[in-house]
């Protein structure tokens, strides 16, 4: 029996598309059967989440997170997923809150950097993600050098992000800009670059880059997948 899978989507609604889809499209290619894990949504009010961003209240993110999660679990999740980088940055806390796992992306993301052998990446997400230090460190913690693209790259970045691909807009010219930036990372020493906002893979793909990239959306949902469907009865 597997575990059933908890996620807290909607952040945005673009990406949490790839997560379901991954996790139903890859069991059934490794299993050739319909057994898929059970799957729970709860895909929130995103510009909620924006707004909150923008006013930096976390602690307000905090606890709609943790009450989505727990409505999760009530509603028979074994464990969950906050399908977004950006929110990582209140992980610990929303941990603390509610009783059952959450898989985390940014420890995903390090132990599938660890694997590759790589060193030093380029990380690429929201200015959240790349400004503030919570993903930079849990990289750090498991011994990967971070390199971030400069204030300005970040901003349009992150530009592209909020007004175009969580929109489910694909722009030539914004492709062409980010690979430049991943171009730029490359020269400065990194050997990888994390895609750290789960909509990026909508725009660029490892024929962009010339470098190996972590697809964090991929990297999470597939996690789930190996947990929900093994025994293993705990995370770590
Ligand atoms: N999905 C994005 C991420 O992975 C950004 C959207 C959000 O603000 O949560 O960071």
């Amino acid at each position: 029996m597997h575990k059933r899978i908890g996620i807290l989507g909607g952040l945005s609604p673009e990406s949490t598309i790839a997560y379901y889809e991954h996790i139903t499209r890859t069991y059934a290619t490794e299993y050739g059967d319909f057994s898929y894990p059970e799957i729970l949504i709860y895909s929130v009010n995103f510009q909620q989440y924006v707004d909150w961003q923008k006013l930096g209240k976390w602690a307000e993110s905090a606890q709609a997170m943790s009450d989505a999660l727990r409505a999760l679990h009530r509603a028979g999740a074994d464990f969950g997923l906050i399908s977004t980088n950006t929110m990582h940055m209140v992980f610990d806390e929303v941990q603390a809150r509610v009783d059952m796992p959450l898989l985390s992306i940014v420890e995903t993301t390090a132990l599938a950097i660890c694997k590759a052998g790589v060193k030093t990446v380029g990380l690429l997400g929201t200015v959240f993600t790349m400004r503030e230090s919570f993903f930079r460190d849990g990289l750090k913690r498991a011994g990967i050098d971070v390199l971030v693209p400069s204030e300005g790259d970040q901003l349009q970045i992150n530009h592209v992000i909020y007004h175009e691909l969580c929109r489910g807009e694909i722009r030539e010219e914004s492709r062409r800009a980010i690979r430049q930036v991943i171009d730029g990372l490359g020269h400065s020493g990194a050997q990888g670059v994390v895609l750290g906002c789960t909509e990026l893979p909508l725009l660029i793909r490892s024929e962009d880059c010339e470098l190996p990239l972590f697809d964090t959306t991929v990297l999470h949902a597939q996690r789930a997948l190996e947990y929900a469907t093994s025994a293993e009865p705990e995370l770590r």
